[in-house]
């Protein structure tokens, strides 16, 4: 039984995410999307509206569970039974920071490995800042996320 966790920030899920989501849950038996609570950057949805958007855009998936987590990803790893985490990378310039991050989370726990998935080439240019400030100056957002999340985006900006 191969379990992996994917862990992010998800301010807000993106098709990107989506896509790197995909290719985990056909290479792994479970895959637990993290949601991270204890962020040092302000987020423009809480982590309760994090999980909803992604709930309403996975149940497809039936081996996908919806989580949320405070502290180092590998405690939460372990605590789940994960051996992989999971991260996507779409250029160059995401490499430095992530295998920073990958070196030292082997070195907290040397069971568990991270796996690098890379996103169809439509979503390298895609994140959720650019859809965050998108929307703000009225963008069209729509071939970036899904519906669901769109709605949530537009709702939240006109409040
Ligand atoms: P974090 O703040 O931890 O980087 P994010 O929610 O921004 O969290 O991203 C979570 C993971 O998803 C990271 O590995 C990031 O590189 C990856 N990711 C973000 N956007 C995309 C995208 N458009 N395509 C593929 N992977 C992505």
């Amino acid at each position: 039984m191969k379990v992996a966790v994917y862990p992010g920030s998800f301010d807000p899920i993106t098709n990107g995410h989506l896509d790197v989501l995909k290719r985990a849950a056909s290479l792994f038996n479970i895959v637990y999307i993290a949601v991270a609570r204890n962020l040092q950057k302000s987020t423009m949805f809480t982590t309760e509206e994090r999980l909803e958007m992604i709930r309403g855009c996975t149940t497809q998936y039936e081996n996908v569970r919806l989580d949320s987590f405070d502290g180092l990803v590998v405690d939460y790893a372990r605590q789940v039974g994960a051996e992989v985490i999971i991260r996507g990378l779409r250029a160059l310039s995401d490499f430095d920071y992530e295998f920073q991050m990958a070196l030292m989370n082997r070195h907290l726990e040397k069971k568990i490995d991270t796996v690098f998935l890379m996103p169809h080439e439509d979503y390298t240019f895609l994140s959720s800042s650019v859809v965050r400030e998108l929307v703000k100056f009225g963008g069209d957002i729509s071939g970036f996320v899904p519906t669901n999340v769109e709605a949530a985006l537009l709702k939240k900006i006109r409040r």
